[in-house]
């Protein structure tokens, strides 16, 4: 088991007892999800995967939760340590778009109010600023560059407001 990451623990040693069928239907029905049966555990998946020592579970592990219907799985780290870069569902010999179905538990555990910190501080800063990181000054003028633009923030916030995003609340349920 690797260090786990942010606000999420290690798994180790945890006995989980529910087994929520209702949990592995509505993960079915994520894009991808149709095919969560077809799983049958290689770990092709995880063999592939960009962030495997950076998670408290394997992707396959991921897989399997969800086929048991272990809700915990929502609070792995793994949901949102995935890149989205696609490499395990390129590999998967089932054809299980494993990322899409990722994609999907984010939604999910975001609506739970599981998510962590600096996701949230990102989109915060995004809305109010207009940009993920703050552009500097720095060596522009050696490198023959003009100032860092302005940036009207009103026009991003009119997008995002488009997209919902802000309105999306943590912990819907
Ligand atoms: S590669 Fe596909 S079949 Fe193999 S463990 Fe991963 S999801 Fe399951
Ligand atoms: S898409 Fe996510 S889970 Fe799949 S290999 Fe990339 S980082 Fe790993």
């Amino acid at each position: 088991m690797t260090q786990s990451w942010g606000q999420f623990k290690s798994f180790e040693g945890r006995q989980f007892k529910a087994l929520d069928a209702e949990f592995t239907a509505e993960v079915g029905r994520l894009l991808g999800g149709q095919d969560l049966s077809a799983c049958f555990q290689c770990a092709k998946c995880s063999a592939g995967c960009t962030v495997s020592d950076k998670v408290n579970i394997q992707v396959h592990e991921l897989m399997r939760m969800l086929l048991f219907g272990l809700r915990e799985v929502l609070e792995t780290d793994m949901v949102w340590l995935c890149t989205t870069c696609y490499t395990c569902q390129e590999r998967c010999p089932q054809g299980i778009e494993i990322t899409d179905i990722i994609f999907g538990l984010k939604n999910m555990a975001f609506r739970k109010g599981i998510a962590p910190a600096g996701y949230l501080g990102a989109r915060k800063g995004l809305y109010d600023t207009g940009r993920l990181y703050e552009a500097t000054d720095w060596e522009r003028e050696d490198l023959g560059l003009d100032p860092v633009p302005r940036l009207d923030v009103r026009d991003t916030q009119k997008m995002l407001d488009s997209t919902g995003l802000m309105k999306l609340e943590e912990s819907e349920d």
